[in-house]
Formats: structure tokens, C-alpha cells, sequence
């Protein structure tokens, strides 16, 4: 009885989420027209369409509309929201395309909406939960973005797949696995690319894979060529030569732990060079002195790798932290200019990457120009610039003695986009100021400095290598992506709710907006008919989730997620959901026995549970729920049918049937312990 009454409720939920999507109308087209190729994508000068995750090839992120500007910016107002039937974190920017805008939401459903006005024109739904959700229980089921393609839209999907869409029906074109058979714990999370007819994809994982980037036809989904980051092993042979100098810098059986080096987020290709840029993470195990690194740097982890668009043969390298050690992901978007040094025109690619340097690099060689510290960076003292090497702080890879290290893990910056306008020069970034304890008991985050766990948007002169503006965001740590534009305008949304725009040029405050929900995500613009609009997707969770200084009161369930767009003397109001809450509604049923030793034993099987449901039981992000609070996690019937079950895995809950009944029962009364102690 008890079972079918958890059935019925899980049922009742998902046709909720079901009528969420009934509710939307079917509006026409706007207008077509635009051939989106390698010569659209690549053309900085129209503003009227965002073609690509970073908007052009440069991926800047500068948009050349002003029609919005500094001095009309108090006329905007919201023209139109979206709810969208999620829970999940939004961390994609959208694409606008003749007036479209296609983009991706949690588990990998990707949504086609009239930009005028919010009508869903079709949405595609890769049914993660019949693919794998056992084996991809490890990650936030984040994407960050599609790719457009003459008339096809490109997703990648958390469990692999590279999928084609028709971009008039969302209909299906072809659909590829990306991943080798034996990369079962890889994801995907980032967002596709195209040029030349070629669609590149990378992944992620962090738990010892082999790191690679694949391209593929963009109209067959036909495999064209693959670049490995890390070798494999030797008695395998190499792939190509870049593979056998690679490994000259590992040592011991590397290859056993995958290396890792994984393509998560960030690929740029450079239409001058003909070249693809693509950024890697860490190694794994996270320590060097765990991965075979025998002191040697482990090419290509930590690092930004030039490729070439044809063939994807190796060009060149920079490594950010040769033997990284500190989960100091070198993934931050890669963003292209054309700038003028020391009076010589020069072609760059610049990055702000986690370890808190400003690295600017010359892309027509690898060298680099010039790396600045963005902020308390402690881990190196400087990097030099003729070996590009950092010249690192004493005592920070002897992990068996306690040490603090700033930046965190977090990073002083992370994947949230930052923006390059080249009319003020300015790179727009969304910083975060913390620390982090390492030594024999892992990471640890913990605020220390008086600013530590403060997040700020920091306008950064990449030339002259100084800050010329900074914005304080006080207790919001965890951020948006940033937009900015002709106008004079950034737009950058926050972690404690908020939507605002800052004059480029000084810094000031010029317009806020409650959005009602923790933002992540980066804004765009667009135009049509005429009409300037700015586009941001509304909706918290993700890594964030692991950090415990840190709540805003955003629960779960509790305020919408959406995408909301603004035009300039629109007035559309934004019913807002619940406000923050700081208290635990726990579910408790007192004639439950806890047997404590068996919860004792939670505290460790529950590790696996933490990464979205909170350390500590303590759901901060909103992007699962307070397992406390849950009524599904009241009963063991319950429990058993979503852990081990995947009932509710069309919601994203991963199925653990890999748990042993002990572990999951060890699991269940720690949850109900906490549950009691917090009524
Ligand atoms: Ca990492």
C-alpha cells in the first residue's frame, strides 16, 4: 500500500511538471534569412542575432547594439518571463537567431522561444533517464549552451550523445555517442561549437578519465578527428607525436588513472589561424603525487592547446600549472581580440582561469605576454614571463601537512562568462574572493580573510594590467555571466537575485531588477523588428551546492526558474515565488526508531548524496532538495524506490542501484537523524 501511495505521489509530480509544459503556445516564426556559417559567426559588426555560446568566434561577449544605453537604461523593463518546468540549475546563454532564441536547460532539453514575446516553439527532451543515469550520478546535469548551424541546433547531452536538431522543428537529425565504451563516468556539460561544417564537443567527469575534444560533420554527425590531452598508455602506442612528448612528462602507470585533463567548458576557434583553442582541467587524482606526475608538469592538464581546424593536429601549448595540484582548472573561456601593445598590433587569447592570474598569450605562437594576479593569490608568487613558468610559493604540494591557499577551488574566477569590450578595453569579470585549506583532510572552505566568500564584478584593463573599476558585491559570492555592449552598458546577474547594469566605462549602478532567484547564467541581447532585447536565464545550483559558508535562502521547489527578457519601456511584471528561507521544515515521524549506529554509518555513505543535496544535510543552492524536508526520504519505501528505483529519475535524480541495501538504509537514518535534530 505504502508503495503505490509513494508511486501516486511521484506520478502526481511529474503530470505537474507535464501541465507546466501544456500551458505554452505555439507561436509562428518570426523570420528567417540568416545563413549562420563560419562568415556569419565570425562577423563582430551585426548585433542583431547571437550566434554562438560567446556570440561570435571572439567569443567576447560584447554585443555592438545600443539602442539600450546608459542613458535610456531606467525605461527598461521586463517584456516578457518563461517558466520553465525545471528544478534544476540554468547555466546556459542563449542563442538568438532571425529572432529565435534556442538554448539548453537542465538535462540537456533544449527550448526554441519566439524573441518577442516567450512563445515556445518547440522543445527537445534527450530522455537522460532512460540513458545512463546510473552511471552519470556524478555531476550537476548542468549544459551551458547550443550551437547553431545553418539550419541545424547541436546539444551535447549529459550522458554523451551529440545531438542534431532541426532548427524550425526541434526534430531529430542525427544523433552520435561521443564517448568511448569505457568512459562510463565522462558527462557532457559544455556547450558544441561550429565552424567549417564541423561540430566540436568536449566533456567532463573529474573521476579519472582520459581528457578529449571530437569533431564531427555537421550535417552527417560523421566522426572527423579526436584530440586526446593527455596520453595514453605507451604500450598502446600514441595517437600522434604530441602524444609521445606529452608523456615524457608523466611518470609511473598514469594512464591507469585516466589523467583526466578533460575538456569541460571552453573552446574557441580562431577564424584568423584557422585554429581551435581548447582549455583543460586538472588531472586526477587531483594530487600530482597521486597521478604518476614524478615532479613532471603533465601535459596538456591545466592548459590551453592550439589545434589545428583541419585536421586537429597539434600547434602549440601554454600550460597554466604544470603539475597541478590544487584543482586549478585551466577551462575558463578563451576569449580573441586584436589589440595594440607597446604600439604593435598584436593577436591575443585571454583567460582568467581559476588560479587568479590574468594571462594574456599571443595566439599566432603560444607565448606569453603578460600574466597578472587578479586578486590574493597566493600560490604562486609571480609567473615568469620568458619561461612561463609560475614561480610557486613554497610548501604547497607537500599535502601532508595542513596549508592555506588562495584561491579556493572555486577559483578567483570560474566558468561564469566574462566580457571583453574592445571600445573601453575593458575585460568585465565576475570574481570570487576565497581561500581554502589543503593537507591530509581535503579541501576545506573556509571564509578567513575579511573578504573571503565576497564576490565582485571587476573591470580589468588586460593591456595595462590594471583593475579600473571594481563593483562590491558583498555576500554574493557566486555569480552571472556578464554581457556588455555598445550602449556603454554591462549587465551581469547575481547569486542573491538580482539583474543589473553598470556603466562600463566607471562602474556605476545604472538599473536593478529582483529576479527573485539566484542567477548563474549570462545575459544576451538581441534584436528584433527594431526592438533591443536583453535575454538571462534565472535559476541557481551547481557547484555551489558544495560550499557551506554560503546561503542565500533560495530552497528548493520554492521560486521559478525562468528566462526573462527586458526591452526598453516594457513593463511586464514578474510574479515572484517564495521569498528566501533560512528555516528547515523537516519531516519527522516520531514513532521511527533511528538506530544511531546504523546512522553513524550514513555520515560516510551520504558523500555521495552531498554534491547536490548538501554536506552536512544542508541544501544551500536550491538545487535539490533539503533531504530533511523531503516526504519521499520519510519513508524507507519511498527512499528505496527513488535511490535504488530511479523513480524519479525523469527529474534528474540519478539511480544509485549500485548502493548495497545496507548502505542505503545507513544512508536513510542519517538523513532521518538529521531530520529529527533539526525539529
Ligand atoms: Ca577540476
Amino acid at each position: 500500500m505504502r508503495e503505490i501511495a509513494v508511486a501516486s505521489k511521484i506520478a502526481g509530480f511529474l503530470s505537474f511538471l507535464r501541465l507546466g509544459a501544456c500551458a505554452w503556445f505555439l507561436a509562428a516564426p518570426v523570420y528567417a534569412g540568416t545563413i549562420v556559417d563560419t562568415h556569419a559567426i565570425a562577423d563582430e559588426s551585426q548585433g542583431r542575432n547571437w550566434l554562438s555560446v560567446g556570440r561570435s568566434y571572439s567569443e567576447n561577449r560584447y554585443s555592438p547594439l545600443d539602442q539600450i544605453n546608459d542613458q535610456n537604461i531606467k525605461r527598461l523593463g521586463l517584456a516578457w518571463y518563461l517558466d520553465l518546468p525545471t528544478q534544476g540549475p540554468l547555466q546556459a546563454t542563449p542563442l538568438a537567431v532571425d529572432g529565435v532564441l534556442y538554448f539548453s536547460a537542465m538535462l540537456g532539453k533544449v527550448y526554441a522561444v519566439d524573441g518577442r514575446n516567450g512563445g515556445v516553439l518547440w522543445q527537445f527532451d534527450p530522455d537522460l533517464a532512460h540513458h545512463a543515469m546510473n552511471e552519470r550520478s556524478v555531476i550537476w546535469n548542468v549544459n551551458r549552451g547550443v550551437a547553431f548551424w545553418k539550419d541545424k541546433v547541436y546539444v551535447g547531452t549529459t550522458d554523451g550523445r551529440l545531438v542534431a536538431l532541426d532548427a524550425k522543428s526541434g526534430r531529430v537529425i542525427w544523433s552520435t555517442q561521443t564517448f568511448d565504451e569505457e568512459d562510463r563516468s565522462k558527462t557532457i556539460s559544455g556547450a558544441p561549437r561550429v565552424f567549417n561544417g564541423k561540430v566540436i564537443i568536449g566533456n567532463g567527469g573529474e573521476s579519472g578519465t582520459r581528457g578529449y575534444v571530437t569533431t564531427y560533420d555537421a550535417e552527417t554527425g560523421h566522426k572527423i578527428w579526436r584530440f586526446y590531452t593527455v596520453p595514453g598508455d605507451p604500450s598502446k602506442g600514441f595517437e600522434n607525436s604530441a602524444m609521445a612528448m606529452a608523456a615524457g612528462t608523466w611518470h609511473g602507470e598514469w594512464w591507469k588513472g585516466g589523467g583526466n585533463g578533460t575538456v569541460w567548458d571552453s573552446i574557441t576557434y580562431d577564424p584568423d589561424f584557422n585554429r581551435v583553442y581548447i582549455a583543460t582541467a586538472n588531472g586526477t587524482p587531483i594530487n600530482a603525487n597521486e597521478r604518476g606526475s614524478g615532479g613532471g608538469d603533465n601535459l596538456f592538464v591545466a592548459s590551453i592547446v592550439a589545434l589545428d581546424g583541419n585536421s586537429g593536429e597539434y600547434v602549440w601549448h601554454y600550460q597554466l600549472n604544470p603539475g597541478e595540484t590544487w584543482d586549478y582548472d585551466a577551462v575558463a573561456q578563451m576569449v580573441l581580440a586584436d589589440v595594440s601593445i607597446a604600439g604593435k598590433p598584436r593577436k591575443i587569447l585571454i583567460q582568467a582561469p581559476k588560479n587568479g592570474f590574468f594571462y594574456v598569450i599571443d595566439r599566432a605562437n603560444g607565448q606569453l605576454i603578460s600574466a597578472e594576479k587578479l586578486g590574493k593569490v597566493t600560490w604562486a608568487e609571480r609567473i615568469d614571463l620568458k619561461s612561463g613558468r609560475p614561480i610557486e610559493a613554497s610548501g604547497i604540494r607537500d599535502l601532508n601537512k595542513p596549508f592555506m591557499i588562495w584561491p579556493s577551488a572555486f577559483g578567483l574566477h570560474n566558468w561564469q562568462a566574462m566580457s571583453f569590450d574592445p571600445k573601453t578595453g575593458l575585460v568585465y569579470i565576475p570574481k570570487m574572493n576565497l581561500g581554502m585549506s589543503m593537507g591530509p583532510q581535503n579541501m576545506q572552505f573556509k571564509p578567513v580573510d575579511a573578504d573571503d566568500g565576497t564576490g565582485s564584478l571587476l573591470a580589468w584593463d588586460p593591456i595595462s594590467r590594471q583593475k579600473r573599476w571594481e563593483v562590491e558585491l558583498g555576500s554574493s559570492f557566486w555569480n552571472g555571466g556578464v554581457l556588455s555592449s555598445a550602449g556603454n552598458v554591462v549587465f551581469q546577474g547575481t547569486g542573491d537575485g538580482h539583474f543589473s547594469a553598470y556603466s562600463a566605462a566607471t562602474g556605476r549602478t545604472l538599473w536593478q531588477f529582483n529576479a527573485g532567484l539566484g542567477i548563474e547564467a549570462a545575459p544576451i541581447t538581441y534584436l528584433v523588428n527594431g526592438v533591443q532585447y536583453v535575454s538571462i536565464l534565472v535559476a541557481y545550483g551547481g557547484a555551489i551546492s558544495l560550499a557551506q559558508f554560503h546561503d542565500y535562502g533560495w530552497r528548493y521547489g520554492e521560486q521559478p526558474r525562468r528566462l526573462l527578457t527586458f526591452a526598453l519601456d516594457k513593463n511586464a511584471v514578474l510574479p515572484l515565488g517564495a521569498p528566501p528561507r533560512f528555516t528547515v521544515k523537516a519531516i519527522d515521524d516520531p514513532a521511527l526508531v533511528i538506530d544511531q549506529n546504523l546512522a553513524e554509518k550514513g555520515v560516510k555513505a551520504y558523500q555521495r548524496c552531498a554534491r547536490c543535496h548538501g554536506i552536512q544535510l544542508q541544501s544551500r543552492s536550491s538545487f535539490a532538495r533539503d533531504l530533511r524536508e523531503s516526504e519521499l526520504a520519510s519513508t524507507w519505501e519511498g527512499f528505496k524506490l527513488v535511490v535504488q528505483g530511479g523513480a524519479m529519475s525523469a527529474l534528474g535524480m540519478p539511480i544509485f542501484d549500485d548502493l548495497s541495501d545496507e548502505d542505503l538504509r545507513a544512508i536513510f537514518m542519517y538523513i532521518r537523524q538529521g531530520a529529527r535534530a533539526s525539529r
